[in-house]
């Protein structure tokens, strides 16, 4: 699968309508893409084994979507087979009163992953260039009056960008996905989630009144993408109709980015080596 046709190119500028939402690529179909997901799963489970060996790097996927776009089943899927102490998942929501006492970033920089691990966020700082623009929340935030002007996106993007190359430059490698659903589907997926009674927990009046602001989504939505997909935190636009070819991409990403790192495990030196001959023989010598 070419990976790079997802990817938001850091110099160029894109339009969202340009990027599919349904796709299969060359795969034939939904058993077959879960076959491929199966395969990847399994490599995942040994590469991010190999990450916690080596205790150096840190992985953060972000996911960012519209409501109903399959961030939570995505996030399931594709992490299925991983060791839950090596990976750290954090949904963010609404800030709380302590959160907006502090810069938009505070709350995620808390929840960063250590080094070894896996950090999953499933929204993110992105939230405050997308629901806050969209519905002007910074006239509810405790931002001085006169820090909030007409530049206030760019510079939240640049700020975005900074913290993201000193989390490259420290280790800690980001990739973003963006889960491109298309209207219609969402429409299905909510209406499903009303007829289906164990999926009414996951309808709320809100998917319907955030609907109505698609369009002005879309707009932040790319405005974002192009500022701040870069070479050392690129945003990925996943076609999420099908959410078998969803999942089955963000892992071949997530696998792609790992296995670019060449990890290895940490080996040791001929002096430590002859010690742990002679901690066995202690061992096997034991009365
Ligand atoms: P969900 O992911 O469906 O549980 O919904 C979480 C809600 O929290 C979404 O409606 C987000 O838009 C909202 N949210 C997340 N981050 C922020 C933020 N920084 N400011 C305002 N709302 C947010
Ligand atoms: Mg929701």
């Amino acid at each position: 699968m070419n990976l790079n046709q997802f990817k938001v190119p850091a110099n160029k500028k894109i339009k969202l309508e340009n990027f599919p939402t349904e796709f299969n690529g060359a795969i034939k179909d939904k058993s077959e893409g879960k076959e491929l997901l199966e395969e990847n799963v399994k490599k995942l489970a040994e590469l991010q084994d190999r990450l916690y060996a080596y205790d150096k790097y840190a992985l953060l996927l972000i996911f960012q979507a519209m409501d109903a776009a399959g961030k939570d089943g995505a996030i399931k899927h594709v992490m299925s087979g991983l060791n839950p102490q090596g990976t750290q998942v954090y949904s963010f929501k609404q800030p709380s009163q302590e959160e907006m006492d502090h810069d938009y970033l505070w709350r995620f920089y808390k929840a960063l992953p250590e080094r070894g691990r896996i950090g999953i966020f499933n929204r993110s700082y992105y939230e405050d260039v997308l629901v806050v623009r969209v519905h002007n929340l910074l006239r509810f935030r405790k931002l001085p009056q006169k820090l909030v002007n007409n530049n206030i996106w760019d510079q939240r993007f640049k700020q975005i960008n900074n913290f993201e190359k000193y989390l490259f430059e420290n280790g800690i490698i980001t990739i973003k996905f963006f889960l491109n659903v298309s209207k219609e589907e969402q429409k299905k997926r909510f209406i499903k989630r009303i007829d289906d009674e164990s999926k009414n927990w996951k309808f709320s009046e809100a998917d319907i009144k955030e609907r109505n602001y698609w369009d002005d989504y879309q707009k932040s939505y790319e405005d974002a993408l192009n500022n701040t997909s870069t070479k050392y935190a690129p945003w990925y636009v996943i076609p999420a109709d099908k959410k078998w070819f969803a999942r089955l991409a963000i892992s071949n990403i997530v696998v792609k980015t790992l296995e670019d790192l060449k990890l290895k495990y940490p080996e040791l030196n001929e002096d430590q080596k002859s010690k742990l001959k002679d901690y066995k023989e202690l061992l096997m010598n034991e009365k």
